[in-house]
């Protein structure tokens, strides 16, 4: 093996013009592999010349092994996919994994000292013997077998189709801060040297292979002939609509073939072999005349939408040569085949594209990651560390792209029209105020593994290309785009950073970029100008503008006339507020960012009106049904709601609230109703203030208010209906949490005001009802890791309560855990296993036997829910359906036992044991049926020395539970119980009554659904 002369002299040039002693590291490859597609294994020898072209010598030479990633549980990536909710990879059988195996380093044709990283098994390093000079060179070579992984992030197989991707070993970058090891990541990307490669890949003859690089042997060249010619045959007799997923293989040939590509002045080589491909080929002719030999690959999945696919592959070339710069490479492919990470992804001259879905769509994915050949291929950032700069801006050229192809917006393709309303906002921008209203968005320069997955999407490509296109609006397109060429030309093939792309971009457009560069990338910042208001002065208008965000980015004030933009005028950005002189003109509206480019936090302070009632807004807009808000008016929404209870009947009225999504500082939710059975008002309702703080401590602040009133108890003989008014003021402090880690906790202080109707009876006579109040106090700390495998959720809790009795005033103080474990023993099946355990810190009637005020209780039902958490249709009652609504709280047995029986109630301690489990195979019809048992002690606490047996005290019962959406709804059919639980359910009646259903009105409310979703 020996250096390509060739390719150094090409290289030399960029070296030598290279400006403030700028320097990069350079290798040239040369592999020979065998694909062995009976066991899936790639086999052969990788020799590297490695050229030390910084001031320092070196004695350690990085190198990534990334296929070792697939190797085990422990590794960087593994844990990511957890991270991201994904089990395929935890649940891997081990011929599905991924890893080298005979590697034997050399450097210069000596054994090499090498070892693995201690904790990436995916990165490597060699010891040099003889420190590597400035200047000097050295070969690197080592043997190696892969075993291919199955399809589980980019490298990988599916059956007989290969995704060779990250595949050989190669050293990391080394650049003027150091060394870049970095372990293989699906959410994060790469950072490799700029060389050249000379690649043979022996494989059965009737593979059609797509790779980087140039094809070198003449055979294989009229094999791809043929095959373009088999496609257009087949393509010309018309393709119908095809998501066929199981196209057979064909056998593989007995006779094997070598192919050999060459590729220069790229930092990776991929390549993707399938015996199913057809083959399109095309010429794309650049700016300036420049020719480019353009492939597709594809299958028979949606070979409906890749027959247009070449077309995408020509016109993308030439949309990023005419904005960005000239296409460098002598060819580019795009191959359809399985992806497990995004929907399509980058290597040099060829992008790996997975199902699409549209025409549409698929150009989109073609356009990107063909435009990644300028934003990662050509201009090699750092993408690991700064994911934004290649993500972000392929996403603001993909745009534009889309935006001169496409017409439709994109939020119509996915929102029905009711929900759109009249807002004008795009699926991004609401996907952006879903995290920056609630601050929980992050830095779009911000490392790929400290990214949230929602966050990565919005801080490396959303936010960015906003950020781009925004400037773009700003200094004009003709401007930006120059400025971008220069930025290209004078870095291509290199390593910019975002200060060079800063420096470029300010020198060339002669703007300070502050506002751009630390505001809206480097933090997450927000801007949010309002205009404060407006007169007529000599020559036109004064317009006050108020910078209630924190980045000055410059803004542009529109006149608006019947809708439309009459006049635009840009403003230098500034904190505090100025008053700004703006053209005279006939306008009904002066509206900031009339055009909807900045990201801006909250657009209703954006405009004013020259008259009207409420200058800010049009009148507040009811609507029935939820829709996106609107920029122009305060919105209220009304959803008829009808409920029902056994003591208030059928119940009518409507649910108004503010907001639904993006959050608000100030949101509510009312649901007035009107009870036809007791004739009288009831209803439920919450108000909150939300202070999104997104400190390290502190996310969030919430000062609610919640309330509810209804009818509880019904008595036919004397006539009367008894009522609970429950006002609950709540603090919620959401703390502090590494966006991309799954553990999510909360400090929560409550006081409940309860006020229960009692009826007076005096000898037996009924003598109306009297109001008793009840205070109580609750401070909690709740926990939940939403990770992939093994999720736990706990809750630990203190409440308080004074009360006066006929024995005078008594009062109680309480702790409890509950804590909440799932065993993932397989792919998405899990043994839950829940604990309860409580007991009374201080309690003045310990011993006062069940009835007081407090008690826990291991089967919770309406008639002890005392704090009124939960919504029962049937709160006291006895017998009938109504009482067999259970509640999964304290003991959480899901016997229905009724009031009747006070059995499970303790004024001193109570443990319980829950446990339930997916069946481990699926059933033939989709009932989520999952056997349960619970298990738990009440210590009944009779005066001294007069206690029940322990067996008195020990309940459990076990069946089948029909339980949906983890938990929130369902019914449970006990099969056994105890003793004492048996005899009870006895009395009570048939085999019917025993059976009980629990339903989580709070898990099933919208606004919490919403409210809680994270990426
Ligand atoms: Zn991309």
């Amino acid at each position: 093996m020996k250096p390509l002369i060739t390719t150094l002299v090409l290289l030399l040039p960029f070296f030598l013009v290279a400006q403030n002693d700028y320097w990069q590291q350079e290798v040239h490859y040369r592999i020979d592999v065998t694909l062995n597609d009976l066991n899936h294994t790639l086999e052969g020898e990788i020799g590297m010349t490695y050229f030390n072209h910084s001031p320092d010598e070196l004695d350690t030479i990085y190198l990534h092994l990334w296929a070792n990633a697939f190797r085990d549980q422990r590794t960087a990536f593994a844990k990511q996919q957890l991270q991201q909710g994904e089990q395929a990879f935890y649940f891997a059988e081990p011929e599905a994994l991924g890893y080298y195996s005979g590697l034997a380093f050399q450097v210069n044709g000596q054994p090499a000292s090498w070892a693995l990283h201690r904790q990436h098994p995916d990165i490597a390093f060699l010891l040099l013997r003889t420190p590597l000079r400035s200047g000097d060179s050295l070969r690197i070579s080592t043997p190696f077998t892969l075993n291919i992984p199955a399809s589980f992030s980019r490298l990988g197989h599916v059956e007989e189709s290969y995704q060779m991707t990250q595949w050989y070993p190669k050293p990391a970058v080394y650049d003027e801060t150091g060394w870049h090891p970095m372990p293989y990541l699906d959410l994060g990307e790469f950072y490799s040297e700029f060389g050249s490669y000379e690649v043979s890949i022996t494989l059965p003859e009737n593979y059609v292979v797509g790779a980087t690089g140039v094809l070198q042997t003449e055979s294989e060249r009229m094999f791809l002939k043929k095959k373009v010619s088999e496609t257009n045959d087949y393509l010309s007799r018309g393709v119908e609509r095809s998501y066929q997923d199981e196209e057979p293989f064909p056998p593989s040939s007995e006779r094997l073939k070598t192919i050999r590509y060459t590729a220069e002045r790229v930092h990776d080589f991929a390549w993707f072999a399938d015996k199913r491909f057809k083959v399109q080929r095309s010429m794309a002719v650049l700016p300036g005349g420049r020719r480019v030999d353009t492939w597709v690959m594809f299958t028979k999945y949606e070979e409906h939408l890749w027959q247009e696919a070449i077309h995408f592959v020509d016109r993308s070339l030439r949309f990023y040569s005419e904005t960005a710069g000239l296409y460098p490479y002598p060819q580019a492919t795009a191959v359809q085949s399985a992806l497990s990470a995004g929907s399509g992804m980058e290597y040099p001259m060829i992008t790996v594209i997975g199902p699409a879905g549209t025409a549409k769509a698929l150009d989109e994915v073609i356009n990107h990651e063909v435009g990644h050949n300028w934003f990662y291929g050509v201009l090699a950032f750092n993408e690991r560390r700064h994911p934004w700069m290649d993500e972000g801006l392929t996403t603001y050229y993909e745009q534009r792209y889309m935006q001169r192809y496409y017409e439709e917006d994109i939020l119509e393709d996915y929102l029905p029209d009711f929900l759109l309303g009249q807002s004008e906002m795009s699926l991004e921008e609401l996907a952006y105020l879903y995290q920056a209203r609630r601050h929980r968005d992050q830095a779009p320069d911000t490392p790929s593994a400290e990214f949230s997955q929602l966050n990565y999407f919005l801080g490396a490509y959303q936010k960015p290309a906003v950020a781009f296109r925004y400037l773009e609006a700003y200094v004009g397109k003709t401007a930006l785009d120059a400025a971008m060429q220069n930025f290209y030309r004078q870095w291509q093939f290199r390593h910019p950073c975002p200060a060079d792309l800063r420096r470029a971009l300010e020198n060339d457009l002669d703007k300070n970029l502050g506002w751009l560069f630390e505001g809206l990338l480097s933090s997450n910042e927000k801007m949010d100008y309002a205009v404060k208001g407006m007169k007529n002065v000599d020559n036109g208008f004064q317009v006050t503008v108020k910078n209630q965000g924190s980045i000055a980015a410059p803004f542009a004030l529109s006149g608006m006339r019947d809708g439309e933009i009459a006049t635009t005028r840009w403003y230098e950005g500034f904190t505090g507020k100025q008053a700004l002189s703006f053209p005279t003109g006939d306008y009904d509206a002066i509206v900031l960012d009339a055009r909807r480019l900045a990201p801006e936090l909250y657009r209703q302070n954006n405009r004013i009106r020259s008259g009207g009632l409420f200058p800010r807004v049009e009148k507040p807009l009811i609507s029935v049904l939820p829709s996106l808000e609107n920029d122009r008016r305060s919105q209220l929404y009304a959803l008829p709601l009808p409920a029902w209870n056994n003591y208030d009947k059928t119940m009518l009225g409507a649910v108004l609230y503010n907001t639904l999504v993006p959050a608000k500082r100030f949101e509510f939710s009312l649901a007035p109703l009107y009870s036809f059975g007791s004739r009288e008002l009831t209803g439920l309702g919450e108000l909150a203030y939300h202070w999104y703080l997104n400190t390290e401590a502190v996310q969030s602040l919430t000062l609610g208010l919640s309330a509810r009133s209804f009818h509880f108890d019904q008595n036919e003989t004397f006539d009367y209906r008894r009522r609970y008014t429950r006002l609950m003021p709540y603090l919620e402090v959401e703390l502090g949490r590494e966006a991309a880690h799954p553990f999510h906790h909360r400090l929560q202080w409550r006081s409940l005001w309860i006020a229960e109707e009692q009826a007076q009876f005096t000898d037996a006579n009924f003598n109306g009802l009297r109001t008793e109040e009840q205070l109580i106090h609750e401070l909690s700390y709740t926990g939940e890791n939403r990770r992939a495998i093994n999720p736990f959720t706990f809750r630990t809790a203190l409440e308080q309560q004074s009360y006066t009795d006929i024995s005078g005033d008594q009062h109680y103080l309480k702790a409890s855990l509950e804590w909440n474990q799932s065993l993932t023993y397989k792919e998405h099946k899990n043994i839950d296993i829940r604990l309860f355990a409580g007991g009374f810190l201080i309690n003045t009637k310990r011993e006062g036997g069940s009835l007081f005020p407090g008690a826990f209780n291991l089967i919770s039902q309406g008639f002890n829910d005392y704090r009124y958490d939960d919504l029962y249709f049937g709160r006291t009652e006895n017998e009938g359906l109504w009482s067999q609504q259970v509640s999964l709280r304290d003991g959480a047995f899901k016997t229905p036992l009724g009031s009747a029986f006070g059995l499970g109630r303790s004024n001193n301690f109570i443990l319980a044991l829950n446990l339930k489990a997916d069946l481990p195979q699926n059933l033939p019809f989709p009932l989520p049926i999952k056997p349960y048992f619970d298990i738990g002690f009440f210590d009944n606490a009779q005066p001294t020395g007069q206690d029940d047996s322990f067996q008195d005290q020990l309940l459990w019962s076990g069946g089948l539970a029909i339980d949906f959406l983890d938990g929130a709804f369902g019914v449970y059919f006990p099969f056994f119980n105890s003793r004492n639980l048996q005899n009870r359910l006895e009395e009570r009646g048939n085999y019917w009554s025993r059976i009980s259903f629990n339903i989580d009105f709070h898990r099933l409310n919208p606004f919490e659904v919403i409210r809680n979703i994270e990426f």
